[in-house]
């Protein structure tokens, strides 16, 4: 069976495409969602999910999240003493996903599909897939998230023509994109976005409100500065901003070494305070109507995805946007996963999916590094020359030809962009590849350079010099994918020996994180009792025995919603 799998910045979650439907697996404390956070304890064992991201309270240096922002990049992060890569933190996500869908099914998982933000350019993709492989998945096929959420949505349309667009904010990342329903194909006609947007940059807004608040009621000359209170405040700004979302106001409170403050916000206020972020949000969907080469009033719907469109005040935006209510019939934090798991279902070939066919479109403009010859100037290089045009439907293969611009020349360097950039200076470069050719006069020798792009928004340059019939083919040589076979399986192994902690502790653990994070939270005599509840729940493990524990654990979570109010995911 192949895992459909919604990777997500704050989120992650994984479906199969089971009787004839998609279905969403539950992990090992019945949730849907798994919080995409990654820990290491006090013995050195890996937490993964809820009670990972409480501990990023209590233990900020031993935790990581939101770490899908800096996918593809170098860029590391630290859990206690070692330094983990994103596509690693990562994996160990995966790893916990295919953990609880092979508790759930009953069987080994090998294969996924794995869902990546549409914009995600090719270092992004290439280290998604090997996110997987580490957390020994074979990734059967990437798949951009508004795609899944199309196909989670358009499986309920039978025969209709329809034309919509998915607005997908989601802790990170944004997307939109324009699909084509029609004849049982899908077809993205555009896709576009800003992967540095999402409901992180909201509880921004409401961070900077709260510690403005604590500088004033504690005066202060500036704004106190500690990542742990940071970390307190964004728990406390997260927590605030969902429940704007059913209520016109709440207050925000902090305590912090022996001092408290506490600020009261409205909906007005917080879409006020976030009018800069609301206006950003109109810059990919207008691009993406313009690049579908359509107008607003031609779509039938628009779709929300992405657990940040719960906020009323991105309801708002999206309706004065486009002067209508947009459509939300499903979850909109679920239906990434579910597409995934239709798109699973794709691959395993089930009957009552045949019919679809789905097309999708290379998110940016690929091309090469061109100079030019200019009139009384000389050469002016450093010019991008595209291939591969952004939105283009893929698979695509597209070739050029270029010559040679100097007499004599015995190498071409084709340097490989993507970018929408005149100057690729502003694009991002992917690799380079050097090509004998044999010396002639300039102009007299040409290259043929061929660009595959495949559905999983992998590139394959092939270049070939018709003078001596030689082919080449790129080996992308930036630091990221210098990676080999090898080094992956170096590192999957150095994963694989971390322990997981245990899955049918899971719950234990979330409860302890979630008091220690309670403990440190509140003050006073809250606090003792919270402390109290603590080494009561610790005599009862000690005791080892499961019915106490159950129902120890129980009255425990409950106690624990009189303190922090109920566990949002
Ligand atoms: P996703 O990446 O789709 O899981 O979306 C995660 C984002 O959705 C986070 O920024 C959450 O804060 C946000 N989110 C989830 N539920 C709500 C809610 N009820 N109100 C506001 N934001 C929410």
């Amino acid at each position: 069976m192949i895992l459909g799998i919604d990777l997500g910045t704050t989120n992650s979650a994984a479906g199969v495409w089971r009787n004839g439907r998609a279905e969403l697996i539950p992990n090992s404390l019945g949730h849907l969602l798994t919080p995409s956070a990654v820990s290491i304890d006090d013995d050195g064992k890996i937490l993964v999910g809820l009670a990972a991201r409480d501990r990023q309270v209590t233990h900020p240096e031993r935790t990581a999240t939101a770490f899908k922002r800096y996918m593809g990049t170098s860029r590391s992060l630290s859990l206690g003493q070692t330094r983990y890569y994103p596509e690693e933190l990562s994996a160990f996500v995966l790893r916990s996903l295919k953990a609880d869908a092979e508790h759930y099914l009953g069987e080994t998982i090998t294969d996924a599909v794995i869902t990546v933000p549409a914009y995600f350019n090719d270092k992004q993709r290439k280290a998604t897939k090997r996110a997987g492989e580490l957390a020994g998945l074979r990734v059967e096929r990437l798949l951009n998230e508004p795609t899944a959420a199309a196909l989670a949505y358009g499986i309920h349309e039978t025969g209709r023509e329809t034309r919509f667009l998915v607005f997908d904010l989601g802790g990170g990342t944004f997307d939109v994109s324009v699909l084509d329903i029609f004849d049982g194909v899908i077809e993205v006609r555009a896709s576009t976005g800003d992967n540095r947007l999402g409901g992180e940059d909201f509880n921004e807004v409401l961070i900077r409100m709260m510690l403005e608040s604590c500088r004033q009621q504690w005066h202060l000359p500036d704004t106190p500065r500690s990542e742990l209170l940071y970390q307190r405040v964004r728990a406390e700004a997260e927590r605030a901003r969902r429940l704007l979302s059913s209520e016109e106001q709440t207050t925000m409170s902090i305590s912090w070494n022996d001092k408290h403050a506490e600020h009261l916000v409205s909906t007005e206020q917080f879409e006020r305070a976030a009018e800069t972020l609301l206006q950003r949000l109109r810059v990919p969907v207008v691009r993406a109507l313009k690049d579908g080469g359509i107008d607003a009033s031609q779509l039938d719907s628009i779709v929300l995805v992405g657990g940040a469109t719960r906020m009323p005040i991105v309801r708002r935006a999206v309706t004065r946007m486009f002067g209508r209510f947009p459509d939300s019939r499903l979850n909109p934090d679920e239906a990434v996963a579910l597409g995934a798991a239709v798109q699973a279902g794709l691959k395993q070939r089930d009957a009552a999916l045949n019919e679809i066919v789905l097309t999708d479109v290379c998110p940016y403009t690929l091309g090469i590094e061109i100079s030019e010859v200019v009139a009384g100037v000389g050469l002016r290089g450093g010019l991008f020359a595209p291939l591969i045009e952004r939105n283009t439907i893929v698979p695509a293969s597209r070739s050029k030809q270029f010559s040679t611009l100097t007499d004599g020349q015995t190498f071409v360097h084709v340097n490989v962009y993507q970018g929408e950039a005149r100057q690729v200076s502003d694009n991002v470069k992917l690799g380079e590849l050097k090509v004998p050719v044999p010396p002639r006069r300039a102009g007299e020798v040409n290259i043929d350079c061929r660009f595959s792009y495949d559905v999983s928004g992998l590139l394959e340059i092939d270049v070939h010099v018709p003078l001596t019939d030689e082919r080449h083919q790129l080996v992308i040589l930036d630091d990221e994918d210098g990676t080999q076979r090898e080094e992956v399986q170096q590192r999957r192994e150095r994963l694989a020996a971390l322990k997981i902690h245990p899955r049918d502790q899971d719950a234990n653990r979330v409860a302890l994180s979630r008091a220690a994070r309670c403990f440190e939270e509140s003050l006073g005599e809250r606090r003792e009792l919270v402390g109290r509840w603590m080494s009561q729940f610790e005599a009862v493990l000690e005791r080892q025995d499961p019915r106490e524990i159950e129902m120890a654990r129980n009255a425990f979570m409950k106690a624990l919603d009189g303190v922090d109010g109920e566990v949002f995911l």
